[in-house]
């Protein structure tokens, strides 16, 4: 009887690839980076291939989108796991890195070898809400090439994780770096999307950082985040803070310039404090001896090796920011003529 089922299921699913030669339906490549992930894979498969063919019968997607698994080095069964799941299912495939490079490295991976028109990253243990991939699609018809999961609320977060992330998305926007409050690395991205990120040559990723900057048209999916429902977080909390640090030093040199400026404020409070103590030993009988002499020049010279740090700080800014050689500009449309395209 099962035997049957899927045979329909399978039939269904040829006449469909059949019928859709004629329409331009887009590819759907959805990618999961898996690190030891043995405990959800099979549960995750699943869901998605369940998505991906609800998508596939109801015309909004090609029958030739598939899902694609990056492990990221796992020690357990995850690769055999993906290996069988690949031979299952035509919908399925599966690339294995040589070690664990982390999250951002192996999703970037993921995306970059990825052929779908849209390419939608999801993590394994599906805590990202699957019902608004029809959102996410129905978006990039209408034209957005970056459509960004974000978290309705955390109230399903322990205090301190609310606390700590809305400091930290706070804290980034002090320093001028760009991101999307509440949203992690469930998204969107069209081809053009992917190419322009192609074009980003570090190696120090903070991606949702990456493709704030790409710019183009964008929109916003709002989903309810869940608990993992099995096996454990593969972010401990000192990987988490990497990120964090990741994502103040890959966007901002603004701690550099800080120190630029407290070194200036330290130097101009100390030459007011000379005129001070000039003023106590010229005006007043209440000068203590020797205090001027030694206390001035301690915070004087204090104050011009910090500005004299933060001079060099701004240097190493520029020289860090160069050695990025991150793409001057993204086009997103040209119109009449023929134009050469020029090197971002
Ligand atoms: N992950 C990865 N490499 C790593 C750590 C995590 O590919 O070194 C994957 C992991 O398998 C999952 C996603 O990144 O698909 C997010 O990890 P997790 O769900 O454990 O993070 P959390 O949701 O707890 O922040
Ligand atoms: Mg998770």
């Amino acid at each position: 009887m099962r035997f049957y089922m899927e045979l329909h299921r399978q039939c269904r699913l040829v006449l469909f690839a059949q019928e859709q030669k004629n329409l331009s339906l887009p590819t759907l490549t959805i990618v999961v980076p898996c690190f030891n992930e043995e405990e959800v894979l099979v549960t995750t498969n699943k869901m998605l291939v369940q998505i991906l063919e609800q998508l596939i019968m109801g015309q909004q997607i090609s029958a030739q989108s598939v899902i694609s698994y990056v492990d990221d080095g796992s020690q357990d069964k995850t690769w055999s796991i993906i290996e069988q799941l690949a031979r299952e299912s035509d919908h399925v495939s599966g690339i294995k890195l040589s070690k664990n490079v982390g999250h951002q490295k192996a999703l970037l991976c993921g995306l970059l070898s990825s052929s779908g028109e849209a390419v939608i990253s999801v993590d394994a243990d599906l805590q990202d809400d699957l019902d608004v991939i029809p959102q996410m699609i129905k978006h990039f018809n209408e034209g957005a090439h970056v459509v960004y999961g974000v978290r309705a609320d955390r109230s399903a977060d322990s205090w301190f994780k609310r606390f700590s992330a809305e400091g930290y998305y706070r804290l980034l926007s002090y320093m001028g770096v760009d991101v999307i409050f509440n949203h992690a690395d469930y998204r969107l991205l069209s081809r053009r999307a992917i190419e322009a990120l192609s074009e980003y040559r570090e190696v120090n990723l903070f991606l949702r950082g990456l493709v704030r900057d790409l710019g183009f048209q964008s929109a916003i999916v709002q989903y309810e985040r869940a608990e993992r429902f099995a096996g454990e977080s593969k972010y401990p909390l000192l990987k988490m803070l990497a990120l964090a640090w990741q994502g103040v030093t890959s966007f901002s040199t603004a701690p550099l310039r800080l120190i630029t400026i407290i070194g200036g404020a330290v130097s101009f409070l100390s030459l007011l404090m000379t005129f001070w103590g000039l003023f106590i030993t010229l005006f007043t009988n209440q000068a203590l001896p020797g205090w001027a002499s030694t206390v001035v020049p301690i915070y004087f010279l204090g104050g011009v090796q910090l500005l004299c740090v933060g001079i060099i700080g701004e240097y190493v800014a520029k020289i860090y920011i160069e050695t990025k050689a991150r793409p001057r500009f993204h086009i997103d449309a040209q119109v009449g003529g023929h134009m050469e395209k020029p090197h971002a």
